[in-house]
């Protein structure tokens, strides 16, 4: 017999995780929109306004500044994949799984790799970077901004003056703190920053925003060689989005209204507002947690308020934990990842999931649950 399909339903969920985060009504609304042409003078006027309103998100003027059509790894594969041809030396900072992702990237686009590394749940020391070029001119040099599988915030500006004292570019991973926390791409002197929509954006997963400075388009013009990846070399999407809009690939064009929705959601609320919201509220959270007796696995000073790791308690089996909160309460957390497996929960506050009734809807599950 012919299998027939009921019509589509999902769980309603609560997603207090590393990503994705709940998305606002109004940007699903703004998916359900018709599709139009990606050529089309009006859905041009769109392409425009989300330049605009990322180069404002991002706090900068750079003219070259996208959404990458694909989730958050092709912003970081972007990023390295123009920024290196094959032989250039590149440093990367390592203490958590998205910088150990960094490193296989460059090494498949033929850059010379040198990783650093610093404890998960720790940030860098810019002496720790100081130290590495010393005896390995870099060409490039890649962090991660706000580690979402450790909860670190890495505090960029002294790294920044060191990288570029030594002419190399710096290339710097916000996925998970674009829209929660100041990037601040001008001000830090960032070369490549590149993040992706369903973190702190509150956008469905889908698309990487990414900004090119000045010295990063340079560098591009220069090259001698081809971008390794067709479908992300710059020097292609660069002419569809700018003036001459050659047809590159077709852009997605619904994804393309939700993120221009979640934009225009975060810059009504107002960038700083945004900013006290997450760290206002992940310190609720955290009081609450250590009222419980819970332990943070970061030290105070270089949490990133979007993703809160806690120690997992003794005798406590972590995954049937995980697994009771989704089903009793619909509620998703994240679990450790590599060392850190079996070892925190990733409680995540990003955008739109970062909400007062949220803070103690889990702290009440939790207390219940353990
Ligand atoms: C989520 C994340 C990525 C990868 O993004 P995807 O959208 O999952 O491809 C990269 N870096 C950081 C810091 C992230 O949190």
């Amino acid at each position: 017999m012919e299998k027939k399909f009921q019509s589509l339903s999902v769980p309603r969920r609560v997603l207090l995780g590393p990503g994705p985060s709940n998305v606002p009504p109004e940007v699903l609304q703004a998916m359900a929109l018709p599709v139009i042409g990606h050529l089309d003078p009006a859905f041009l006027a769109i392409m425009e306004e989300v330049q605009a309103m990322l180069r404002t998100v991002f706090a900068t003027t750079n003219r070259f500044t996208i959404p990458i059509s694909a989730t958050g790894s092709a912003g970081m594969e972007a990023a390295l994949v123009n920024a290196i041809e094959r032989g250039d030396k590149a440093l990367v900072c390592v203490n958590g799984v998205f910088g150990v992702r960094m490193c296989d990237i460059v090494e498949r686009a033929g850059g010379e790799l040198k990783k650093i590394e610093a404890e998960w749940g720790t940030p860098f020391q810019p002496d720790q970077v100081r130290d590495a070029l010393k005896n390995f001119p870099a060409a490039i040099v890649a962090i991660v901004h706000a580690e979402t599988s450790t909860g670190v915030l890495q505090p960029l500006e002294e790294i920044s003056r060191i990288v570029h004292d030594h002419g190399a570019l710096f290339v710097v991973d916000a996925v998970t703190s674009l829209g929660g926390t100041p990037v601040n791409v001008d001000d830090r002197k960032i070369d490549v920053c590149y993040s992706g929509t369903q973190k702190c954006l509150s956008c469905p997963p889908g698309l990487s925003p990414i900004t090119f400075s000045d010295s990063a388009i340079e560098k591009l013009k220069s090259r001698t060689s081809k971008v390794q990846s067709w479908y992300l070399d710059m020097t292609m999407i660069e002419k569809y989005w700018g003036p001459e809009r050659v047809y590159h690939h077709t852009a997605p064009i619904s994804m393309i209204y939700a993120l221009r929705e979640a934009l225009r959601l975060a810059l009504d609320e107002g960038l700083e507002s945004r900013f006290d919201r997450h760290r206002r509220l992940s310190a609720q959270l955290i009081d609450g947690l250590e009222k419980m007796g819970l332990e943070m696995l970061v030290d105070r000073k270089y949490r990133t308020p979007m993703l809160n790791a806690v120690k997992i308690p003794c005798g406590v089996d972590e995954a049937v934990l995980r697994k009771r909160l989704l089903e009793r309460y619909g509620i998703e957390i994240g679990a450790g990842l590599g060392p850190l497996k079996g070892k925190i929960w990733r409680i995540g506050l990003m955008g739109h999931s970062c909400a007062e009734e949220n803070i103690s809807l889990i702290l009440s599950a939790l207390k219940s649950l353990l």
